[in-house]
């Protein structure tokens, strides 16, 4: 959108008899972001010196953007949604709530981000990837003689009372690939009474994602139910953090990105995504953001120490399934009603 600032400042170079400033000559872009704020804050400063284009970047969980994007379909005010998981973005897809595109710069890509880009109906493409486990404090569970957490069975077992930390499904997109991987490894009246049942343990159903990671590194919870690769950012940050993946095997997430239907910026949003989808940007991930996602570029390196998903026991998740809007919706509902309430 222009602001009356901007215009004016076309305005005023015409009158000049020079060019506008560069970034403002190549416009500006609405970027809806939804990975940790570090590699967000990246992508927008390092897009908008390669490009010229001026980047307006909100930071929300995958469930706060599908909400924000559904509550202004009529009138959108964002261009392109880079991150966060991607069920949402599927929903958002089947809602006729973003568009297709086809970047020329998706030969790059590995076939799993490929596939998300088939099954979204060419609307929603993989830009990462990460695996669901266990955080926990070394030090803390140490310190009260906690043995770690090693498959789901254990987190209901009374030494976890009051100790884990998970996000809420209505926010966080990481709280719902957890909670459709519970239901593909049990059953879904299985996977319900399983999460009632760790409830007393759960001291808190954060807003993000990354909160119970980040809760685990300051010492205030023993354990969280996160993406792995978080786990391993805390560690090199310095803090006494540690993970484990489930030994009944765990879910994945695609990291995804779509461009908005109606996006007033729909050329600069597709620069975006085309930049978006190459090596260097795909190292920004870790070089910037100090992420350890597995990049769906396939010249772009694994990080060091980052999580290796061909070494991990994973589910045959039904991303098709479980991103279905109407599954989702109905899923979500279903924790709210048999678990969120819970006193
Ligand atoms: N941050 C990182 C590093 C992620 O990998 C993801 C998942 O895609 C998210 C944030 C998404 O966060 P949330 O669960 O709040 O939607």
């Amino acid at each position: 959108m222009r602001t009356a600032r901007w215009t004016a400042a076309i305005a005023l170079a015409g009158m000049l008899g020079v060019d506008a400033a560069p970034a403002a000559a190549q416009g500006t872009l609405n970027l809806y972001c939804s990975v940790q704020i570090e590699w967000c804050q990246a992508i927008a400063n390092n897009f908008q010196r390669d490009s010229g284009i001026r980047v307006n970047m909100t930071q929300r969980g995958s469930g706060e953007t599908l909400a924000a994007i559904r509550a202004e379909g009529q009138n959108p005010r964002g261009d392109v949604w880079f991150g966060g998981t991607g069920d949402p973005h599927l929903a958002a897809g089947e809602e006729n709530l973003t568009q297709a595109y086809e970047s020329p710069n998706r030969t790059q890509l590995h076939d799993w981000a490929l596939r998300q880009w088939e099954q979204s109906g060419r609307r929603a493409v993989g830009v990462y990837a990460g695996a669901v486990g266990f955080g926990y404090n070394t030090e803390l569970l140490a310190r009260k003689g906690i043995e770690p957490p090693r498959c789901w069975a254990d987190l209901v077992q009374p030494r976890f009372r009051g100790e884990i930390q998970v996000a809420n499904p209505n926010s966080s997109g990481t709280a719902y690939v957890i909670i459709a991987t519970l239901v593909q490894l049990m059953g879904e009246d299985q996977a319900f009474a399983y999460m009632r049942q760790l409830h007393p343990n759960i001291n808190s159903y954060a807003r993000s994602g990354t909160g119970p990671i980040k809760a685990v590194a300051r010492g205030e919870t023993g354990v969280s139910l996160s993406f792995v690769h978080d786990a391993v950012t805390e560690r090199n940050a310095g803090f006494p953090v540690a993970y484990t993946t489930p030994c009944e095997g765990t879910g994945y997430e695609i990291g995804s990105m779509s461009i908005i239907r109606g996006a007033r910026n729909v050329n600069q949003a597709r620069r975006f995504y085309d930049w978006a989808l190459t090596e260097p940007a795909q190292r920004l991930g870790f070089e910037a953001g100090g992420q350890l996602q597995t990049p769906a570029n396939r010249s772009a390196p694994l990080p060091p120490n980052a999580p290796d998903l061909s070494q991990i026991r994973l589910i045959e998740y039904d991303f098709a399934k479980y991103g279905r809007a109407a599954e989702r919706r109905r899923l979500i509902e279903r924790w709210d009603r048999e678990v969120g309430s819970l006193p």
